[in-house]
């Protein structure tokens, strides 16, 4: 009799650790499945709507490493219980795995249910959770998706409610979304694009335009800036914005990287060769590089011998390689940087800048007045150039408040001994006004727009001639 106790008592306890979650006793996501493949079924004969909902704690991540696994998983207890608040008795909620949870609502019809059941959530969260010596405010990213409406079975609905809350996040987080057959038509785009990058390089597909700069003193070109083209098969000249930022969510960027400044390196090298001359060219570089960067075995022991961050060691290599292989002056080469992912990295980015700077390589700060810049930083920065952002020359000529920024960054800049382009001129007024204000440079459409290495050959070989009269 009690064996039969033991083993009823050991079954149930094997039960609990299978279908349950240790940390927060909700239903896991093995029962979650299987709980929503049941409800399916159920709903088929009574005709009923299933609404699906996917939270997920936004900057979980970073506000766990600051309280500390422990807190960490007080602030996941606490959560579910607010959760569960919110919802009715006959409704589901689980814990699918980290900071992820999921519920569903069962109901006669519509949807309706669902964007009421996340706003609650939404408003519940506004109370701070009280952890032991703290109080602390989550917000929540929501995506729902509807039986029968988004899709008849369980593994359909649980994948358009990940996109639908992937959307969220994307939206800014601290709100829901539900899913829509574009979404899942933009997901399946992305995927794609994804798996088309990873063979981008290895098949070719990158090009470097260059775009020129001109002096505004000298009235010549006096360097270009490298842009990237992919020639994706099948869908022509792909622009930048459109496939960076998946080239740093897969890591990509750190081969990728290192391709666009070998290639610029070569350029500068061929343009020396053929007699074009010694052009500078700048090159964009994304935070990521800096931040990333996959290690080998020479670099983990130069890191270990010299005390020095690995990632920040591989780009620094790759930079140097790049310059040697083409025995090219380190002067010609630029390095610019968005002013956001300079102040998101400030302090691992002030040592590498000054270690290339030793290199003799140049710094610009690109996109400048755009992010959030910390003067003080800024000082301590090495840096030769800030590119005022487009966004302020857009409208530099009728609005004054535009004016007076573009004319107050080029005074700081001149002050603290750095060079100053205005990206983005269109238009002679444009052109007028900065070269008035002692603008050093300029780069933009009223030029020229990013043309292939062979283009700016030509203009550079007549002269200059092909550019628009800019200067009397
Ligand atoms: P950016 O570095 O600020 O480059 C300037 C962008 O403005 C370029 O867009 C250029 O074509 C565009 N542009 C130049 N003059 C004008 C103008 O007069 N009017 C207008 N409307 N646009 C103008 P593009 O080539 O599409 O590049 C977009 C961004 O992508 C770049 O902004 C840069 O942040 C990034 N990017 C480009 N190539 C690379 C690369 O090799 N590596 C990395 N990490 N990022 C890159
Ligand atoms: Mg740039
Ligand atoms: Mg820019």
């Amino acid at each position: 009799m009690s064996d039969l106790t033991h083993s009823k008592e050991a079954n149930r306890r094997l039960s609990q650790l299978a279908h349950y979650d240790a940390l927060t006793s909700l239903p896991n996501r093995a029962l979650f499945y299987i709980s929503l493949r049941k409800i399916i079924k159920q709903a088929e004969v009574n005709q009923r709507t299933i609404s699906v909902l996917f939270l997920d704690i936004d900057n979980f991540k970073s506000i766990n490493d600051t309280l500390g696994r422990p807190l960490g998983d007080e602030l996941l207890r606490q959560f579910s219980l607010r959760l569960l608040e919110c919802l009715r008795i006959r409704d589901m909620i689980a814990r699918l795995g980290g900071d992820k949870f999921g519920c569903i609502l069962v109901t006669p019809d519509g949807s309706g249910d669902a964007g009421i059941v996340a706003s609650k959530i939404r408003e519940a969260l506004r109370r701070p959770l009280e952890l032991p010596g703290h109080q602390v405010t989550v917000t929540a990213s929501i995506g729902i998706s509807v039986y029968p409406s988004d899709s008849l079975d369980a593994d359909t609905l649980i994948r358009n409610g990940d996109i639908a809350m992937y959307r969220s996040k994307n939206a800014g987080r601290d709100t829901y979304r539900f899913f829509t057959a574009e979404m899942n038509t933009r997901a399946i785009e992305r995927l794609d694009q994804e798996n088309a990058l990873r063979y981008a390089l290895d098949r070719n597909e990158f090009v470097l335009y260059y775009q020129p700069k001109m002096n505004l003193s000298k009235g010549r070109i006096t360097g270009v800036e490298a842009l990237m083209r992919w020639n994706r098969p099948g869908h022509g000249f792909v622009e930048p914005l459109e496939f960076i930022s998946a080239l740093e969510q897969t890591g990509l960027i750190n081969r990728v990287g290192a391709w666009v400044i070998h290639s610029a390196c070569k350029q500068i090298a061929e343009w020396r060769r053929s007699g074009i001359g010694e052009i500078p060219v700048s090159v964009n570089v994304s935070g990521r590089q800096f931040s990333q960067g996959h290690l080998n075995r020479d670099v983990i022991r130069a890191t270990q011998e010299n005390g020095v961050e690995p990632e920040l060691l591989e780009f620094e290599l790759q930079t140097e390689r790049a310059l040697r292989e083409n025995s090219i002056d380190s002067d010609l080469l630029e390095l610019e940087l968005t002013e956001s992912s300079l102040m998101t990295h400030a302090k691992n980015t002030i040592g590498i800048l000054r270690r290339l700077k030793t290199l003799g390589i140049r710094i610009s700060i690109d996109d400048f007045g755009t992010g959030y810049s910390s003067l003080a930083y800024l000082k301590r920065f090495p840096v030769d150039v800030l590119k005022i952002d487009r966004s302020f020359i857009v409208d530099v000529t009728t609005n004054p408040a535009d004016a007076a920024i573009a004319t107050a960054i080029i005074g700081m800049a001149h002050s603290l001994d750095v060079k100053v382009v205005a990206e983005g001129v269109e238009t002679v007024e444009q052109f007028e006004f900065l070269r008035k204000r002692d603008c050093d440079e300029i780069q933009g459409y009223y030029l020229a727009q990013p043309l292939p290495a062979t283009e700016i050959s030509k203009l550079i070989l007549e002269g200059n001639q092909l550019l628009k009269p800019a200067i009397s």
